[in-house]
């Protein structure tokens, strides 16, 4: 029995005693294809020799400097990189230590910057039923995983929530994209006309959304019809990226590839590729402008935040990142990943949709095709495939219907970005064998 309160009491774990690539192996020497990099984390695989060496280097210049004495090379340098490659107008950076403690930064920069403008009395957050944004309060209020949220509810702050852009579920049968996009974007400026044009803060979506969907992208122009709604009520947009981001998508930034920039930015996991917990927020020109020409201060701060060790293993996985072209890499082995799932799984009578970009995919598993039911939430579908799954070395990362239990069990998959065709094959071999074997399971 273990002594760690961790997310499952019950759950007998294999130990993980060490990576190597796409790897993981546990302490009976057995070997797991890390297809979903943990939790979309791992993008460099595991033990890459020079973010070991950039580490070890920073270890012996300076592990520790609080950033209200100091401010460090790795953490400049850092900033810089982000700085150089971000979209459009977002031109400073405020670094944390994961993707929950962006989220709730964004949040209140988004607040702050209002009451710094002499707006203080906008108070309203929207967000979309199916994301999640993170699990500390404010990040949980404004994601809409109410299976996550529920037994919270009387600590969250008062939000909003509108559906999400959701093509497979939501999209009608004779609808084009650009009424669809329409049709969802008009839900925002319809719940800001409700609040009260000048009462809402910020929007947050995902970009492409991740743990409470698997990997479901906007349609053509939902994006730039929600920053066109943002702007005509002067709302922030706020796109969270931490885990569709840096890379993942086959573009540095998810929004890169929907003509789009936000106010503010949150990106995490492949930021630092696991090798130690980063985050970041990106923010704009006139957000910076606005604290600077006003308090002078960001009301906030974490004792770890810019911590140097962190921001090392940024910079070394973004380094050899953009050297090694992974980026190239992420978009080739992505479409091999969509060909080979569309001709394994394309036609299988319990496959409902199969979507996703780069190599960020995702399957949905419904018990009816035609008419899209999902199987039964407490058979755990999602739960079995993760099992039969780790039975034959391959992590993948399901989860269930959460959006009020109308969409079906998921599956995403997010291997690291160094991964190779013939390892892309059997990632969707093992994948299929395993969805089968939980299917005839239930
Ligand atoms: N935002 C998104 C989109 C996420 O997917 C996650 C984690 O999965 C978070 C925020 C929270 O990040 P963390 O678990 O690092 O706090």
């Amino acid at each position: 029995m273990t002594n760690l309160l961790h997310r499952s009491i019950h759950a007998s774990l294999p130990v993980a005693v060490r990576g190597e690539g796409i790897h993981l192996f546990d302490a009976t020497g057995k070997a797991y294809i890390d297809a979903s990099g943990g939790a979309a984390v791992s993008c460099l695989g595991h033990a890459h020799p020079e973010v070991l060496a950039a580490l070890h280097a920073q270890l012996d210049r300076i592990a520790y400097a609080h950033t209200g004495f100091f401010t460090t090379e790795a953490a400049e340098e850092l900033a810089d990189r982000l700085v150089a490659d971000a979209p459009q107008g977002l031109d400073h950076v405020y670094l944390v230590s994961g993707g929950s403690e962006a989220v709730e930064a964004a949040l209140k920069m988004a607040r702050q910057y209002f009451v710094e403008k002499g707006e203080p009395q906008r108070r309203h957050i929207i967000a979309r039923r199916q994301s999640y944004h993170g699990n500390t309060l404010g990040a949980l209020a404004t994601g809409g995983n109410e299976w996550r949220r529920s037994q919270f509810k009387p600590l969250l702050i008062e939000t909003h929530h509108i559906d999400p852009c959701y093509a497979y579920r939501h999209q009608m049968p004779e609808e084009s994209d650009e009424a669809y996009a329409a049709r969802a974007a008009g839900e925002l400026e319809a719940k800001i006309l409700e609040l009260g044009t000048d009462q809402v803060i910020a929007f947050v979506a995902e970009t492409v959304v991740g743990a409470t969907a698997g990997a479901v992208p906007p349609v053509a122009d939902y994006l730039k019809r929600i920053r066109a709604i943002c702007d005509r009520y002067g709302v922030l947009l706020i796109l969270d990226e931490v885990m569709c981001g840096m890379g993942r998508t086959g573009t540095l930034h998810a929004c890169e590839q929907d003509g789009v920039s936000p106010d503010l930015m949150t990106i995490a996991k492949g930021l630092g590729g696991g090798y130690q917990p980063v985050g970041a927020v990106l923010l704009s020109k006139r957000i910076f402008d606005a604290f600077a020409q006003g308090s002078g201060f960001f009301q906030h701060g974490h004792t770890y935040m810019g911590h140097p060790m962190a921001a090392a293993a940024g910079l070394a996985v973004q380094t050899i990142l953009k050297r090694d072209d992974l980026l190239g890499n992420v978009r080739d082995m992505g479409n091999h990943l969509e060909t080979c799932l569309v001709e394994r799984l394309g036609n299988h009578h319990h496959v409902g949709d199969i979507r996703g970009r780069g190599l960020f995919r995702g399957v949905e598993l419904v018990k009816d095709r035609a008419t899209k039911k999902p199987f039964d939430a407490g058979l755990k579908l999602n739960a079995r495939i993760k099992k039969e799954a780790m039975t034959r070395g391959l992590m993948v990362y399901p989860m269930g219907g959460t959006i009020d239990g109308q969409n079906g069990d998921h599956v995403l998959l997010a291997p690291p970005f160094i991964i190779v065709k013939n390892d892309v094959e059997k990632i969707v071999e093992k994948l299929a064998d395993a969805i089968e074997a939980a299917i005839s399971s239930i």
